[in-house]
C-alpha cells in the first residue's frame, strides 16, 4: 500500500468548488485501486486569508508544504484584491519558493469537445507547451519611481540567466524525445530583443545537439499564434518564456475548446521540492456558486500529478474516465455548451474510475 500526502489549496472563486471535485476523484481512485492512498491536508489561503490577516499566506507556509508529495491548487484571484498581490502573494510564492521551473501544459482536443478549429481533426492538435517558470519576463525585476509624478518612471526586466535557459532547455528537449513525434519549437521574440532571447537562442542550439534524435524548429511568438491556429499539426512540444507561454497556453486552451478544460504542472524536475498542479484557469468569480465550473482542468491535472508521483496506470485510469464522460454530450458544463453540473460531472468521472478499476 503506497500513501501520498497531497496538499490541497482551494484558493479562491471556483478554486473552492474544483478541488473537493478533484479530492473526490482521488479518494475514488484510491477506492477502486486497493493499493494507492492518499492523505490530504487543505490549507485555506487565498483572497479570505489575505482580508484576515494582511497575507495571502502565512510567512510560514512553505515549510507546511515541504513534506508534501504533491500540490494540488485551485487558483488565486479576488476581485477586490489587486491581482499583482493574489498573484505574487500565493501561487508565484510557491512557484518560485519551490523552483518548479518547468510549467507543462499539454492540450488536446477530448473525445465530445467542440472545438473552435472545424478543419482541425482531433489528432492534429496535441501539443505540450513548457513554460519557464522561474525568471524572464516574470523575474520581479524592476521598480517605480516618483510615484504619481510627471516624472514617474517604472521598469520591470526581463532577466534570463545562462542556467535557468539551459536546464529549460533540457527539460524540453527531453520531454520531446519522450513523445512519439520527438519534435519541438523552440519560440523566441530574438529579431525585436536583440540580447536575452538572441542568448536563449543560442543556448536552444547548444542544448541540441545533446539530443541529436529530435527535430526542432525556431519560430518567433507572433507567428507562432498563427500557426497554432493554421497548422496545428506541425507542432508537437514547444518551449516557451514566461510570458509568451503564459499567452501561447489560453490561445491553446481556447483551441482545444474551453478554458474550463485545460491543465497544468508546475514541476521542479528534480525533485528537491513538491510540485504543484492546477487548472489553467482563474477564479472566475462570474460562476462562482452556481454548480457551473467545468471540474474537467482539475482532473486532468490531477492525471499530471499521478504520472509525476509515478502511478502512470492509475493516470491512464483517471484520463480514460475524463476521456469516457467528455464523450457525452449530456455530461457537457455550459463552457462547452451544455446544462451539466460540476457535481454532475465529477460523479460521472468517479463513478467511470470505480467502473474501469472493475472491469481492469
Ligand atoms: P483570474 O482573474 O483569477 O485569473 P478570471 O476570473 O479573470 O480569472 P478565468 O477564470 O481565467 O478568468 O476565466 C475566464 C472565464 O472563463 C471565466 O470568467 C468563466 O466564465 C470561464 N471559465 C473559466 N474556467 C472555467 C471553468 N472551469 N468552468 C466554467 N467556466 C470557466
Amino acid at each position: 500500500m503506497k500513501t501520498y500526502r497531497i496538499a490541497l489549496i482551494p484558493g479562491d472563486g471556483i478554486g473552492k468548488e474544483v478541488i473537493p471535485a478533484g479530492r473526490e476523484l482521488l479518494e475514488a481512485l484510491a477506492a477502486a485501486h486497493g493499493a494507492l492512498r492518499f492523505e490530504f491536508e487543505r490549507f485555506d489561503w487565498g483572497g479570505d486569508h489575505y482580508r484576515a490577516h494582511g497575507a495571502m499566506m502565512p510567512a510560514d507556509g512553505l515549510d507546511a508544504l515541504r513534506a508534501m508529495d504533491a500540490i494540488l491548487f485551485g487558483s488565486a484571484g479576488d476581485p477586490h484584491i489587486p491581482d499583482h498581490i493574489t498573484l505574487w502573494g500565493l501561487r508565484l510564492k510557491i512557484c518560485q519558493g519551490f523552483d518548479q521551473y518547468a510549467n507543462v501544459r499539454p492540450t488536446r482536443i477530448l473525445p465530445g469537445i467542440d472545438g473552435p478549429l472545424k478543419r482541425c481533426g482531433p489528432l492534429d492538435l496535441d501539443w505540450v507547451i513548457v513554460r519557464e517558470n522561474s525568471e524572464g519576463e516574470y523575474s520581479g525585476v524592476g521598480g517605480r519611481v516618483h510615484p504619481g509624478q510627471p516624472i514617474e518612471a517604472a521598469t520591470d526586466v526581463s532577466m534570463m540567466t545562462r542556467a535557468g535557459v539551459q536546464r529549460i532547455m533540457r527539460f524540453a528537449f527531453g520531454l520531446a524525445q519522450s513523445r512519439p513525434r520527438k519534435r519541438l519549437t523552440v519560440v523566441t521574440k530574438s529579431n525585436a530583443q536583440r540580447h536575452a532571447m538572441v542568448m536563449w537562442d543560442e543556448i536552444a542550439l547548444q542544448v541540441a545537439a545533446e539530443f541529436p534524435d529530435v527535430a526542432w524548429d525556431k519560430e518567433l511568438v507572433d507567428a507562432c499564434t498563427a500557426r497554432m491556429v493554421n497548422r496545428p499539426a506541425t507542432l508537437d512540444t514547444l518551449v516557451a518564456t514566461n510570458l509568451h507561454a503564459d499567452i501561447l497556453s489560453d490561445l491553446a486552451a481556447a483551441l482545444a475548446g474551453s478554458l474550463g478544460i485545460a491543465p497544468t504542472a508546475n514541476l521542479d524536475p528534480e525533485r528537491r521540492y513538491p510540485s504543484m498542479f492546477e487548472p489553467i484557469h482563474g477564479s472566475a468569480f462570474d460562476i462562482m456558486g452556481k454548480g457551473w465550473a467545468n471540474p474537467i482542468g482539475t482532473f486532468w491535472s490531477i492525471v499530471m500529478l499521478l504520472e509525476h508521483l509515478g502511478e502512470a496506470q492509475a493516470a491512464q485510469r483517471v484520463m480514460q474516465a475524463i476521456e469516457h464522460v467528455t464523450a457525452d454530450a449530456a455530461l457537457h458544463t455550459r463552457d462547452l455548451g451544455g446544462t451539466a453540473t460540476t457535481e454532475q460531472v465529477t460523479r460521472a468521472v468517479c463513478a467511470r474510475v470505480g467502473a474501469a478499476a472493475l472491469a481492469g
